[in-house]
């Protein structure tokens, strides 16, 4: 198996794990962008979450929300950013899903969600909410 969050779900490979349960792993950021920069993976491989398995999906979403929790009491953040790059032009780096979770604090340099890109629409919003809701039939 080449994955490496695979490799680090399996105990493969030693990293700092967090929280971990049946279905899903929450490890530290090798490469943190702020103290407690966490990643929470299902333990079944998917490369997003086009991908994943609707049974996969809501263990996936509680565990974020545990970890979320836990890192909140322990290191007492102002707030968090919660994301996920999800394909290459969106700077997926590693083909297994994962759920950043990025402690926040008062004037910690970083910037919202909304800096991570400035391309406008050139539809309407009507034409594109259209567009979604029929993609549905
Ligand atoms: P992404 O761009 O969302 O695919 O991010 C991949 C993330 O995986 C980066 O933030 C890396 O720092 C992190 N990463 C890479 N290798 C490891 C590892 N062995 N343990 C923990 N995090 C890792
Ligand atoms: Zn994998």
């Amino acid at each position: 198996m080449e994955c490496l969050f695979c490799k680090i779900a399996n105990k493969e490979i030693r990293d700092n794990v967090v929280y971990e349960d049946e279905k899903t792993v929450a490890f530290l950021d090798i490469n943190p962008r702020a103290d407690g920069h966490t990643m929470v993976i299902s333990r079944v491989h998917s490369n997003n979450i086009l991908d994943l398995d609707d049974k996969e999906t809501a263990p996936l979403f509680l565990t974020l929300k545990r970890v979320t929790a836990m890192i909140d009491k322990a290191l007492k953040p102002d707030g968090f950013t919660i994301g996920i790059n999800h394909g290459s032009s969106a700077g997926q780096a590693v083909d297994h899903l994962h759920i950043h979770v990025i402690p926040r604090w008062k004037n910690d340099g970083g910037s919202s969600i909304h800096g991570v890109v400035g391309n406008p629409p050139r539809e309407s919003l009507d034409a594109i909410a259209e567009k979604i809701k029929n993609s549905n039939k």
